[in-house]
């Protein structure tokens, strides 16, 4: 079996299967499938951490911000923005609501705002495309591409939207799929330093609390879900896969 499953584009994965998904679950898959199964298999109680209040914060200014700057940065002449757009594919039984859709004469281009530290994560640049899939379902338009804001550096990141990037993405939402569909705890192969600040860290009582050590838990979780970590993690950099 080929990492994250044997989904195919010919097979829209979405397809009269449930429940619906939400484009951050894409991001959390890739920071972690652990995530999906506490959300979904066995939800537990989340408080909203300081992180995700400075995160809503830093959001309300940044809308604020862009409405008062030129397209020019995006290399576009013209174009209307349009703020927090709901979107859904019934295909892909996926919705979110993308922080910012601008539409040009030059096409459609999402972006997403982050409050990162760090350079463009992988999970980022998933979930990007994952809403570039629902602007081209909503509109009947091919995205090329999409953007990152990285807040805190002011920095703005373009991720091209490439047939590959599109399909490990429909891989992703299988990959999802199948740890809520087989209700087990997902096996997880990263370094201790992404649980640090995990808010599920109580429940992952087999994490080894050492810094900087790997840990490898939960044998009976399915092989293909390690795999997916592990290529996940080796690709960890600035570019997406092709
Ligand atoms: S504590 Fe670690 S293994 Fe558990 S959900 Fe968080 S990141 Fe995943």
């Amino acid at each position: 079996m080929e990492p994250h499953g044997a989904a195919n584009a010919a097979q829209p994965l979405g397809t009269g299967r449930s429940p619906e998904l939400r484009v951050a679950d894409v991001k959390q898959y890739l920071y972690c499938p652990r995530v999906i199964y506490y959300h979904y298999v066995l939800p537990v109680e989340r408080k909203v951490t300081y992180k995700m209040q400075v995160g809503r914060e830093e959001h309300v200014e940044i809308d604020r911000l862009e409405k008062r700057r030129k397209l020019g940065r995006y290399r576009l002449a013209e174009g209307e923005r349009r703020f927090h757009v709901a979107l859904a594919s019934p295909q892909l039984g996926l919705s979110g609501v993308l922080d910012l859709l601008i539409v040009s004469p030059a096409g459609y281009f999402p972006v997403e705002y982050k409050v990162t530290t760090g350079g463009p994560a992988l999970n980022h640049k998933y979930q990007l495309v994952a809403y570039a899939l629902l602007v081209e379902e909503a509109f009947g338009a091919v995205v090329r591409s999409g953007f990152l804001y990285l807040a805190p550096r002011r920095e703005l990141v373009e991720v091209p939207v490439t047939d590959n990037a599109r399909l490990h993405t429909r891989r992703i939402l299988g990959a999802i799929r199948r740890i809520i569909a087989e209700g087990r705890l997902p096996a997880v192969r990263h370094r201790f330093g992404r649980c640090r600040d995990c808010e599920f860290l109580n429940y992952c009582g087999d994490v080894e609390r050492r810094g900087g050590a790997r840990f490898l838990q939960g044998g009976m979780a399915p092989r293909h879900e390690a795999q997916a970590v592990t290529q996940v993690e080796e690709g960890d950099g600035d570019v997406l896969p092709e």
